[in-house]
Protein backbone atom coordinates (compact mmCIF):
# COMPACT_ATOMS: atom_id res chain seq x y z
CA UNK A 1 0.00 0.00 0.00
CA UNK A 2 1.48 3.04 -0.68
CA UNK A 3 2.05 5.73 2.60
CA UNK A 4 -0.18 8.55 1.08
CA UNK A 5 -2.81 6.35 1.31
CA UNK A 6 -2.58 5.14 4.67
CA UNK A 7 -3.65 8.05 6.53
CA UNK A 8 -7.54 8.09 7.11
CA UNK A 9 -7.80 10.42 4.29
CA UNK A 10 -8.26 7.82 1.72
CA UNK A 11 -10.32 5.82 3.41
CA UNK A 12 -14.05 5.78 4.08
CA UNK A 13 -14.79 6.56 7.28
CA UNK A 14 -16.25 3.94 9.44
CA UNK A 15 -15.42 4.91 12.90
CA UNK A 16 -15.74 8.47 14.25
CA UNK A 17 -15.82 10.09 17.34
CA UNK A 18 -16.49 13.77 17.64
CA UNK A 19 -16.14 15.69 20.74
CA UNK A 20 -16.59 12.66 23.42
CA UNK A 21 -16.38 13.83 27.25
CA UNK A 22 -17.10 11.39 29.66
CA UNK A 23 -16.92 11.39 33.90
CA UNK A 24 -16.03 8.97 36.38
CA UNK A 25 -17.51 11.42 39.17
CA UNK A 26 -14.96 14.46 39.04
CA UNK A 27 -12.38 12.40 37.29
CA UNK A 28 -13.07 13.91 33.06
CA UNK A 29 -11.57 10.37 32.17
CA UNK A 30 -12.37 11.31 28.06
CA UNK A 31 -11.47 14.85 26.92
CA UNK A 32 -13.36 16.14 23.91
CA UNK A 33 -11.70 12.73 21.65
CA UNK A 34 -12.04 13.48 18.04
CA UNK A 35 -11.03 9.93 16.22
CA UNK A 36 -11.61 8.77 12.88
CA UNK A 37 -10.61 5.79 11.79
CA UNK A 38 -11.16 5.25 7.80
CA UNK A 39 -12.15 1.39 6.35
CA UNK A 40 -9.26 -0.80 6.57
CA UNK A 41 -7.38 1.40 8.87
CA UNK A 42 -5.15 -0.29 11.80
CA UNK A 43 -4.97 2.60 14.72
CA UNK A 44 -2.64 1.46 17.57
CA UNK A 45 -4.01 3.31 20.89
CA UNK A 46 -1.02 3.40 23.67
CA UNK A 47 -0.46 5.59 26.53
CA UNK A 48 0.15 5.28 30.44
CA UNK A 49 -1.99 3.07 32.24
CA UNK A 50 -5.42 5.24 33.48
CA UNK A 51 -5.52 7.14 30.58
CA UNK A 52 -8.25 6.09 29.37
CA UNK A 53 -7.55 3.96 27.20
CA UNK A 54 -10.35 1.05 27.77
CA UNK A 55 -12.73 3.20 28.54
CA UNK A 56 -12.60 4.34 24.74
CA UNK A 57 -12.91 1.34 23.83
CA UNK A 58 -15.78 0.67 25.84
CA UNK A 59 -17.50 3.56 25.18
CA UNK A 60 -16.67 2.77 20.92
CA UNK A 61 -19.08 -0.54 22.00
CA UNK A 62 -21.07 0.93 24.01
CA UNK A 63 -19.96 -0.86 27.17
CA UNK A 64 -19.76 2.99 28.47
CA UNK A 65 -22.20 5.37 28.09
CA UNK A 66 -20.79 9.16 27.15
CA UNK A 67 -21.57 12.49 28.79
CA UNK A 68 -21.73 14.42 25.28
CA UNK A 69 -20.09 14.71 21.87
CA UNK A 70 -20.81 11.45 19.70
CA UNK A 71 -20.10 7.79 18.31
CA UNK A 72 -20.92 6.99 15.20
CA UNK A 73 -20.42 3.42 13.34
CA UNK A 74 -20.57 3.31 9.31
CA UNK A 75 -22.76 6.30 9.66
CA UNK A 76 -24.83 5.55 12.17
CA UNK A 77 -24.93 7.24 15.99
CA UNK A 78 -24.72 4.54 18.40
CA UNK A 79 -27.81 4.77 20.52
CA UNK A 80 -27.96 4.25 23.76
CA UNK A 81 -29.90 1.17 24.27
CA UNK A 82 -32.21 -1.21 22.92
CA UNK A 83 -32.33 -3.62 19.85
CA UNK A 84 -30.59 -0.84 17.75
CA UNK A 85 -27.82 -1.13 20.08
CA UNK A 86 -27.89 -4.92 19.86
CA UNK A 87 -27.39 -4.94 16.18
CA UNK A 88 -24.44 -2.03 16.04
CA UNK A 89 -22.45 -3.96 18.71
CA UNK A 90 -22.37 -7.03 16.83
CA UNK A 91 -20.77 -4.89 14.29
CA UNK A 92 -17.90 -3.99 16.61
CA UNK A 93 -15.93 -7.41 17.80
CA UNK A 94 -13.72 -6.92 20.77
CA UNK A 95 -11.28 -8.65 22.57
CA UNK A 96 -10.01 -8.33 25.72
CA UNK A 97 -7.20 -9.02 28.07
CA UNK A 98 -8.48 -11.65 29.96
CA UNK A 99 -10.14 -14.16 27.17
CA UNK A 100 -13.69 -14.45 28.30
CA UNK A 101 -14.38 -17.59 26.99
CA UNK A 102 -17.45 -19.52 28.34
CA UNK A 103 -15.72 -22.13 30.84
CA UNK A 104 -18.42 -24.65 29.87
CA UNK A 105 -19.19 -24.73 26.45
CA UNK A 106 -16.41 -26.47 24.00
CA UNK A 107 -14.00 -23.95 21.74
CA UNK A 108 -16.34 -24.79 18.57
CA UNK A 109 -19.41 -23.83 21.03
CA UNK A 110 -17.97 -20.76 21.70
CA UNK A 111 -17.46 -19.59 18.47
CA UNK A 112 -20.65 -20.10 17.48
CA UNK A 113 -23.18 -19.11 19.68
CA UNK A 114 -23.65 -15.65 18.84
CA UNK A 115 -24.22 -16.54 15.29
CA UNK A 116 -26.59 -19.23 16.24
CA UNK A 117 -28.12 -17.18 18.87
CA UNK A 118 -27.94 -13.45 17.88
CA UNK A 119 -27.91 -13.98 13.90
CA UNK A 120 -30.28 -16.70 13.39
CA UNK A 121 -27.42 -18.59 11.64
CA UNK A 122 -28.56 -22.44 10.96
CA UNK A 123 -26.42 -24.54 13.38
CA UNK A 124 -24.64 -26.31 10.50
CA UNK A 125 -23.35 -23.28 8.58
CA UNK A 126 -22.55 -21.93 11.67
CA UNK A 127 -20.24 -24.47 12.40
CA UNK A 128 -18.98 -24.69 9.04
CA UNK A 129 -18.13 -20.95 9.44
CA UNK A 130 -16.80 -21.54 12.82
CA UNK A 131 -14.37 -24.50 11.70
CA UNK A 132 -12.78 -22.19 8.80
CA UNK A 133 -12.13 -19.50 11.03
CA UNK A 134 -10.61 -21.49 14.03
CA UNK A 135 -8.32 -23.23 11.08
CA UNK A 136 -7.26 -19.46 10.17
CA UNK A 137 -6.20 -18.88 13.77
CA UNK A 138 -4.80 -21.97 13.91
CA UNK A 139 -6.81 -24.10 16.54
CA UNK A 140 -8.85 -26.27 14.79
CA UNK A 141 -8.02 -29.46 15.82
CA UNK A 142 -8.82 -27.83 19.54
CA UNK A 143 -12.38 -27.44 18.39
CA UNK A 144 -13.98 -30.34 20.62
CA UNK A 145 -11.84 -29.16 23.63
CA UNK A 146 -13.14 -26.65 26.73
CA UNK A 147 -11.46 -23.64 27.23
CA UNK A 148 -9.35 -24.66 30.44
CA UNK A 149 -7.48 -27.35 28.20
CA UNK A 150 -5.85 -24.84 25.71
CA UNK A 151 -2.69 -22.34 26.43
CA UNK A 152 -3.44 -18.09 27.06
CA UNK A 153 -2.49 -17.89 23.51
CA UNK A 154 -4.86 -20.71 21.63
CA UNK A 155 -7.74 -19.13 23.72
CA UNK A 156 -7.05 -15.11 22.72
CA UNK A 157 -7.02 -17.05 19.30
CA UNK A 158 -10.70 -19.09 19.97
CA UNK A 159 -11.45 -15.62 21.50
CA UNK A 160 -10.10 -13.81 18.07
CA UNK A 161 -12.29 -16.67 16.05
CA UNK A 162 -15.15 -15.93 18.09
CA UNK A 163 -15.41 -12.19 17.46
CA UNK A 164 -14.36 -12.58 13.65
CA UNK A 165 -17.33 -14.86 13.67
CA UNK A 166 -20.17 -12.02 14.21
CA UNK A 167 -18.85 -10.38 10.80
CA UNK A 168 -18.01 -6.83 12.75
CA UNK A 169 -16.98 -4.18 10.97
CA UNK A 170 -14.77 -3.31 13.12
CA UNK A 171 -12.28 -5.22 15.95
CA UNK A 172 -10.88 -4.29 19.22
CA UNK A 173 -8.66 -5.56 20.92
CA UNK A 174 -7.82 -3.72 24.77
CA UNK A 175 -4.13 -5.05 25.33
CA UNK A 176 -5.12 -8.45 23.77
CA UNK A 177 -1.08 -9.81 24.93
CA UNK A 178 -0.75 -8.23 28.29
CA UNK A 179 -1.83 -11.47 30.23
CA UNK A 180 0.06 -14.13 28.47
CA UNK A 181 3.62 -15.61 28.94
CA UNK A 182 5.96 -13.96 26.97
CA UNK A 183 5.96 -16.86 24.00
CA UNK A 184 2.43 -17.38 23.55
CA UNK A 185 2.35 -13.47 22.66
CA UNK A 186 3.39 -13.72 18.78
CA UNK A 187 1.11 -16.29 18.04
CA UNK A 188 -1.34 -13.66 18.68
CA UNK A 189 -0.16 -10.62 17.55
CA UNK A 190 0.69 -12.54 14.15
CA UNK A 191 -3.20 -13.51 14.04
CA UNK A 192 -3.16 -9.71 14.24
CA UNK A 193 -1.23 -8.76 11.83
CA UNK A 194 -2.59 -11.28 9.27
CA UNK A 195 -6.44 -10.00 9.99
CA UNK A 196 -4.65 -6.13 9.19
CA UNK A 197 -3.07 -7.08 6.01
CA UNK A 198 -6.47 -8.54 5.39
CA UNK A 199 -7.62 -5.36 5.55
CA UNK A 200 -9.80 -5.53 8.50
CA UNK A 201 -10.78 -2.62 10.43
CA UNK A 202 -8.86 -2.31 14.05
CA UNK A 203 -8.52 -0.34 17.07
CA UNK A 204 -5.72 -2.18 19.26
CA UNK A 205 -4.47 -0.63 22.27
CA UNK A 206 -1.38 -2.30 23.15
CA UNK A 207 2.52 -1.43 24.23
CA UNK A 208 3.49 -4.37 21.75
CA UNK A 209 5.52 -1.39 19.65
CA UNK A 210 6.71 -4.47 16.99
CA UNK A 211 2.66 -4.73 16.22
CA UNK A 212 2.14 -1.21 15.97
CA UNK A 213 5.22 -1.15 13.42
CA UNK A 214 4.35 -4.43 11.15
CA UNK A 215 0.29 -3.63 11.08
CA UNK A 216 -0.50 0.14 11.99
CA UNK A 217 -1.46 2.73 9.82
CA UNK A 218 -1.55 5.16 12.88
CA UNK A 219 -0.28 5.73 16.16
CA UNK A 220 -2.80 7.51 18.89
CA UNK A 221 -0.76 8.71 22.03
CA UNK A 222 -3.51 9.02 24.86
CA UNK A 223 -2.62 11.12 28.27
CA UNK A 224 -5.20 12.05 30.86
CA UNK A 225 -7.71 11.17 28.65
CA UNK A 226 -6.77 13.19 25.79
CA UNK A 227 -5.42 12.59 22.68
CA UNK A 228 -1.90 14.31 22.89
CA UNK A 229 -0.37 13.21 19.30
CA UNK A 230 -1.12 11.11 16.47
CA UNK A 231 1.53 10.16 14.14
CA UNK A 232 2.79 7.31 11.62
CA UNK A 233 4.45 4.68 13.83
CA UNK A 234 8.07 5.28 12.61
CA UNK A 235 7.48 8.87 13.03
CA UNK A 236 6.30 8.72 16.28
CA UNK A 237 8.36 5.98 17.71
CA UNK A 238 11.48 7.88 16.36
CA UNK A 239 10.72 11.22 16.85
CA UNK A 240 7.64 12.06 19.54
CA UNK A 241 6.73 15.58 19.79
CA UNK A 242 4.64 15.82 22.86
CA UNK A 243 6.80 16.01 26.05
CA UNK A 244 3.92 13.25 27.30
CA UNK A 245 5.18 10.81 24.49
CA UNK A 246 8.89 11.39 25.55
CA UNK A 247 8.61 10.36 28.74
CA UNK A 248 6.42 8.04 28.25
CA UNK A 249 8.49 5.70 25.26
CA UNK A 250 11.63 6.55 27.59
CA UNK A 251 10.24 4.23 30.31
CA UNK A 252 8.96 1.36 27.52
CA UNK A 253 11.36 1.47 24.60
P1 LIG B 1 -6.34 2.68 30.71
O1 LIG B 1 -7.05 1.60 29.97
O2 LIG B 1 -5.68 3.68 29.81
O3 LIG B 1 -5.38 2.15 31.72
P2 LIG B 1 -8.94 3.19 31.87
O4 LIG B 1 -9.81 3.65 30.75
O5 LIG B 1 -9.10 1.79 32.32
O6 LIG B 1 -7.42 3.53 31.52
O7 LIG B 1 -9.18 4.09 33.14
C1 LIG B 1 -9.03 5.49 33.08
C2 LIG B 1 -9.33 6.06 34.45
O8 LIG B 1 -10.71 5.86 34.73
C3 LIG B 1 -8.55 5.39 35.57
O9 LIG B 1 -8.20 6.40 36.48
C4 LIG B 1 -9.55 4.44 36.16
O10 LIG B 1 -9.29 4.23 37.53
C5 LIG B 1 -10.86 5.16 35.96
N1 LIG B 1 -12.00 4.26 35.80
C6 LIG B 1 -12.12 3.30 34.86
N2 LIG B 1 -13.31 2.67 34.97
C7 LIG B 1 -13.96 3.26 36.01
C8 LIG B 1 -15.25 3.07 36.63
N3 LIG B 1 -16.11 2.17 36.17
N4 LIG B 1 -15.56 3.88 37.67
C9 LIG B 1 -14.70 4.81 38.12
N5 LIG B 1 -13.48 5.04 37.59
C10 LIG B 1 -13.11 4.29 36.55
MG1 LIG C 1 -6.82 -0.45 30.01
Amino acid sequence: MDESQRSDGGHRPLVVLDKVNKHFGDLHVLQNIDLTVGEGEVVVVIGPSGSGKSTLCRAINRLETIDDGSISLDGVALPEEGRALATLRADVGMVFQSFNLFAHKTILENVTLGPIKVKKVPRKEAEAEAMRLLERVGVANQAQKYPAQLSGGQQQRVAIARSLAMKPKVMLFDEPTSALDPEMINEVLDVMTSLAHEGMTMIVVTHEMGFARKAANRVVFMADGRIEEEAQPEEFFTNPKSERAKDFLSKIL
